[in-house]
């Protein structure tokens, strides 16, 4: 069972945090031409900071795209 502290720091602590989500789309594109992967990796807004970090699809956590009204 995971504690809202340890999901808080897989999902958040130690992330890169961005202002907004073009941001993190654009950390995303600059990490694929530096590095060259083909992960999957996907922005999205943090219910614990309110910014947006980005990551590899975790399971449970909306695609930032369209996610929220
Ligand atoms: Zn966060």
């Amino acid at each position: 069972m995971s504690s809202k502290r340890a999901i808080r720091r897989r999902e958040c602590t130690g992330k890169q945090r961005f202002d907004n989500q073009k941001a993190a789309q654009a950390a995303i594109g600059r990490l694929r031409r530096n590095t060259g992967t083909t992960a999957w990796l996907s922005a999205y807004r943090c219910k614990w900071c309110g910014g947006f970090h980005f990551g590899h699809s975790p399971k449970g956590v909306r695609l930032a795209r369209g996610a929220w009204a």
